[in-house]
């Protein structure tokens, strides 16, 4: 059964790669624009990574000057390919709502085809864990603090950076604790899901789904009960692979609408 009507998503564009700018994906832009060409994609949306404030042993986003370089590219591929496959400079915004005016005037420094707001890392006693992590090091620490103040936490400062943040898109919303076993949404937790769900009808906010968790699990980002509730508030989809790979674009696109 297929989880969408044919008209209710656009899957002639994935509206959310990464490139080897952000540190931990690999190739480069043009070899994504060159898989999205061949994958039969009319559009194709980098979604780079933004952090701000972030004390982790890694970088996994691009610098200021690695912006101007990225949009600069963006720039040239979208001229080359033009008439072929539109190319978007995107941008996913890592959640830090302690650096949120800074969030905003880097957002407002650039234009944008597509503004995606994620939640990637928890801040704990001066430090940063990343949720979206398979490294064991990371899993361990974020079982230690426990799934329920985990998701809280996370899904009550989605909603303030909704209400603080201007964007168009909510990517992967319950992809927090991807890696962790056993993750149960409570009440409450479904309580903050509908109250970021109705944030993002009355601002026109899209939901991602976003279809590298059917590598993880067997269905997308968010599960299937969240779209429902989405499609309830008359919520826009728009769909992305998350790709780290070039050859990941359009992944697992297909498995979301029945073309029957
Ligand atoms: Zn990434
Ligand atoms: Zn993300």
């Amino acid at each position: 059964m297929s989880i969408f009507g044919s008209s209710e998503i656009d899957l002639g564009c994935d509206g959310h790669v990464h490139t080897r700018l952000c540190h931990h994906a690999v190739g480069e832009m043009e070899e994504y624009v060159a898989a999205a060409l061949a994958g039969g994609l009319a559009e194709l949306i980098f979604l780079e990574h933004f952090e701000i404030g972030i004390n982790y042993g890694q970088v996994t986003w691009l610098t200021a000057e690695e912006f101007c370089f990225y949009q600069r590219q963006c720039r040239r591929l979208a001229r080359k390919y033009a008439g072929r496959i539109r190319v978007g400079a995107g941008v996913e915004v890592g959640l830090n709502v302690d650096r949120l005016a800074e969030t905003r005037d880097f957002l407002n420094s650039h234009s944008w085809a597509r503004v995606g707001l994620s939640c990637h890392y928890f801040a704990e006693k001066g430090r940063h864990l990343n949720m979206l992590s398979r490294k064991p090091e990371n899993i361990k620490a974020l079982e230690a603090l426990g799934h329920d103040r985990l998701l809280r936490r996370c899904y009550t400062d989605l909603l303030l950076g909704l209400q603080q943040l201007k964007v168009d898109v909510v990517c992967h919303l319950d992809a927090p604790l991807r890696y962790c076993q056993g993750v149960v949404f409570t009440a409450e937790h479904w309580r903050l899901i509908e109250a970021i769900l109705a944030e993002m009808a009355r601002q026109d906010i899209a939901l991602e789904i976003n279809t590298s968790g059917f590598a993880v699990r067997g269905e997308p980002f968010p599960c299937v009960a969240i779209i429902q509730r989405a499609r309830r508030c008359g919520l826009r989809f728009v769909a992305g692979s998350d790709a780290h790979q070039p050859q990941d674009v359009g992944r697992f696109f297909h498995l979301l609408q029945d073309r029957g």
